[in-house]
């Protein structure tokens, strides 16, 4: 089953929530138009999108789902 970018966006918001990001909203990156990112209010680590994404390619990445929160400037 195909994801949209809505399911996309919210399995990336939770899994960046369960690493304790507070992410701000998703923003379409200005270069990679296909890339929707967004940052964590507390220690900027970024998460990203990808919309139709090749069959190399992971639809979500970024530090931000792949580590935790370090809290910085809270
Ligand atoms: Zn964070």
């Amino acid at each position: 089953m195909e994801m949209t970018l809505k399911d996309l966006k919210a399995s990336a918001k939770a899994s960046a929530l369960s690493r304790g990001h507070d992410m701000k909203r998703f923003h379409r990156d200005s270069y990679w138009t296909r890339t929707h990112l967004s940052a964590c209010r507390r220690c900027e680590m970024t998460a990203y999108v990808c919309e139709n994404p090749m069959a190399n390619e992971t639809n979500i990445f970024g530090p931000a789902v792949a580590q935790n929160c370090d809290g910085k400037g809270a």
